[in-house]
């Protein structure tokens, strides 16, 4: 039998998360996906401090970003490879009241550091802003995809890695540790976004769908070195390409993609940008979502050695690495968690 500290069931941002906190503290552990879930895979990966539809300040940004780009940092290093593309994000204006709003939130004392009080003019013709833009500070996109493509084969090569579908039905519980398969394990972390709606142990927790499609369109003529937030996000990537996104969708639990998504977007492109562009691309996720648009943290009421680590919403890029680093401290040495992420909030 294999004695492991760990098994971790998910390998997205919560599942990347949390095993290098367990690296990072010299823990032992397996990691199970079977990428039935791809919310991660297909993230436009933006990390950005500040909710731009109404100016305020995201919970826990300045704590969150101290944590979280560090933490990509380290794993550029660990992999070799680019994942943190620090690009600025501009708002676009859509009139002067707009700008005036902006104003006066950069004044604000949890937005000052983010938010520049300059407005932006225009310089690029093949985008339409007649009011111009306001920069967003501290911003930037994680290429997810190949973070999570690398670090599978990171753990591969350390044999931490299993492609099998977890059985739940299979896991043995006994008061210390954790049977499945012919591997022992003190802790089970369970991080399966989406997929938690089939886990018997925390199903009753309120996660609910919030399907995501992106476009990827090639514009060479859009010449575009920000990520521009207006309506939708308009990203830049490699080879004059941008991804458009994303939808929202309270309903559809498939990745199947849409076409009613793909007019969604290029109807709010039309007014955006005014270059030729092709759509190349088009890829859908489910975000896992909590009413209270907090994350589903802590231990199982019962088995104290089950734990989740789920709802990263529509922010898992910068919330992943700072939830985990909690997790562990509540397994480790029973350090309470924020109230807020705990799912005893739902429990009482
Ligand atoms: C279109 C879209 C755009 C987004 N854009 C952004 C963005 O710009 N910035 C940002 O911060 N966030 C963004 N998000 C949100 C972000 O992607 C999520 O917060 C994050 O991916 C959640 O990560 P996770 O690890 O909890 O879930 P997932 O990425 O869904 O990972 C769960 C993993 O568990 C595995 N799994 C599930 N059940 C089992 C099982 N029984 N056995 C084995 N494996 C299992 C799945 O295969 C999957 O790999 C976006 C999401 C979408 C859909």
């Amino acid at each position: 039998m294999k004695e492991v500290d760990y098994i971790i069931v998910g390998c997205g941002l919560a599942g990347i998360s949390f095993c290098e906190e367990l690296r990072a503290n010299e823990k032992t552990f397996i990691v199970f996906d079977d990428e039935s879930q791809q919310s991660s895979v297909v993230a436009a990966g933006l990390y950005n401090p500040v909710i731009l539809k109404r100016f305020s300040p995201v919970w826990k940004a300045k704590e969150q970003l101290e944590i979280a780009l560090p933490f990509y940092e380290h794993l550029e290093n660990l992999l070799g490879v680019k994942l943190d593309h620090k690009l600025p994000v501009y708002r676009r204006f859509a009139s002067v009241e707009e700008q005036n709003e902006w104003f006066n939130a950069s004044d604000k004392p949890l937005l000052e550091d983010y938010l520049s009080p300059q407005i932006i003019k225009n310089e690029i013709d093949t985008v339409n802003a007649p009011f111009g833009f306001g920069r967003v500070l501290e911003t930037g996109r994680v290429d997810t995809s190949a973070l999570l493509k690398h670090y599978k084969l990171f753990l591969k090569t350390i044999n931490s890695y299993s492609t099998e579908t977890f059985d739940y039905s299979d896991l043995k519980l006994q008061h210390d540790f954790v049977i499945y398969e012919n591997i022992k394990s003190k802790f089970i972390v369970f991080a399966e976004g989406f997929g938690m709606v089939k886990n018997p142990f925390f199903k009753e927790l309120p996660l609910n769908v919030a399907k995501g499609e992106v476009l990827t369109i090639k514009a060479s003529d859009l010449k575009m070195a920000f990520i521009l937030k207006s309506s939708v996000f308009v990203v830049p990537e490699l080879d004059d390409c941008y991804s458009v996104g994303a939808t929202y969708n309270w309903e559809d639990t498939t990745h199947d993609i849409t076409e009613a998504a793909k007019m969604e977007l290029l109807d709010k492109l039309k007014g955006l940008i005014t270059c030729k562009y092709e759509v190349v691309d088009q890829v859908a996720g489910i975000r896992p979502t909590v009413k209270d648009r907090r994350p589903l943290v802590g231990r199982h009421p019962k088995y104290r050695n089950v734990a989740i680590l789920n709802g990263l919403g529509t922010r898992g890029v910068m919330i992943g690495p700072y939830v985990a680093k909690q997790l562990f401290q509540l397994l480790e040495n029973d350090l309470p968690l924020e109230e807020e992420i705990d799912i005893k909030r739902f429990q009482d």
